[in-house]
């Protein structure tokens, strides 16, 4: 059994990978300021001995006795981390730094969740690892890319300087039950539309691509990655290579609603990158993972998932 750290434990990826650290038999601390998650997603936890909860924010150092820490406090849908751009920015750097220290200090392996943005908008592809990048450092999105980055130069360093155990993977678009209802991440926006019988709102004319991943084979890269050996580093591609338009997920989220929206077009926003697809070869040879969870299928558990909350909870739906 070891004592697991999950930093933004509280949110839609962070509970679930608290969940199945648990299951696995391991004791988890979840820090989390609830800035986007929410004690909906972590209160089923709370019963148990091995599970325990601290609000905190990451920003600030903290001191907890640990074997490993998985890094993902960080708001992660564009509406969110564009809301307060330089907060975003100090939770990926001042976090990391914190996270760092305390992963110095103990010894413990850690493992940070960075993400497909740092590729921006890509003119290779699919996304392969060696890929430096096309990123705006003064865009809309720049806070979150450029924090990314910044947070992936500093394991890095600490690497270097101190060669202590980090992992550093990169998280492609993941969706899944508990994600947020009002993150205005496209599957959660889309699937909400569609139950309640509104326009789907497309930005531009809906051609640019994303690789969606269901949280469960996401977590399980997380989980695989942080089991290698100290030695292996990344940062290695995690996500689904399913390649679909936004217009081909809008028809099919319509389709398995069985919905009468209709689709309508709205602006696209400043720098959204025009397409995106991991290239997976490193995850399958080192990891030996690669996802099993068809679009359809996780779409169809999502649905379910965000029809049971419309009805349980409509005022959480709304805020
Ligand atoms: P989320 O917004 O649901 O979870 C992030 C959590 O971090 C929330 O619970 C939030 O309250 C917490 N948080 C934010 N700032 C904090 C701070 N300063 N101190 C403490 N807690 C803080 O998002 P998610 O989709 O679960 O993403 C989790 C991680 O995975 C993030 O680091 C994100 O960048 C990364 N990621 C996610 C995706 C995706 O598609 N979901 C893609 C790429 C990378
Ligand atoms: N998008 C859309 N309609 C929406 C929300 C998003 O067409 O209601 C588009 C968005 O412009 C982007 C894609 O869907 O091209 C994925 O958006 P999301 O915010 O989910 O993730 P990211 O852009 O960070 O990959």
């Amino acid at each position: 059994m070891s004592r697991i750290l999950v930093t933004g434990g509280g949110g839609f990826l962070g509970s679930w990978l608290c969940e199945k650290l648990l299951e696995r038999g391991n004791e988890v601390i979840c820090v989390d300021n609830f800035y986007t998650g929410s004690k909906r997603n972590i209160y089923h936890l709370l019963s148990d001995p091995r599970f325990e909860l601290i609000r905190h924010d990451v920003t600030f150092p903290l001191y907890v006795e640990v074997d490993e820490i998985y890094n993902l406090a960080c708001p992660a849908s564009p509406i969110h981390y564009q809301k307060n751009p330089a907060q975003t920015v100090k939770t990926c750097v001042h976090g990391a730094i914190n996270m760092l220290g305390l992963a110095k200090r103990t010894g413990a392996k850690i493992l940070q969740s960075s993400t497909s943005e740092v590729y921006g908008d890509p003119d290779v592809h699919p996304q392969v690892e060696e890929y430096w990048g096309n990123v705006n450092p003064i865009g809309i999105r720049s806070c979150y890319d450029e924090g990314k980055r910044c947070a992936e130069t500093l394991f890095n360093c600490y690497r270097m300087e101190t060669g202590m155990p980090v992992k550093i993977v990169r998280i492609f678009n993941t969706y899944g039950p508990r994600m947020h209802p009002n993150d205005g991440r496209v599957v959660s926006n889309f699937i909400l539309q569609a139950l309640r019988g509104e326009d789907i709102t497309i930005y531009g004319d809906g051609s640019q691509t994303r690789s969606f991943c269901y949280r469960d084979d996401l977590v399980e890269g997380m989980i695989r990655m942080m089991a290698t050996p100290n030695e292996v580093t990344g940062p290695i591609n995690i996500g689904n290579p399913g390649e679909f338009t936004i217009r081909e997920l809008a028809d099919m989220v319509i389709r398995l609603t069985n919905s009468k929206s209709r689709l309508i077009e709205m602006p696209l926003p400043a720098d959204d990158p025009r397409q995106r697809r991991p290239d997976i070869t490193k995850a399958k040879k080192i990891l030996n993972w690669e996802p099993v969870t068809p679009l359809e299928d996780g779409l169809k558990k999502t649905i379910e998932y965000f029809d049971r909350l419309l009805a349980e909870d409509p005022e959480f739906c709304k805020r």
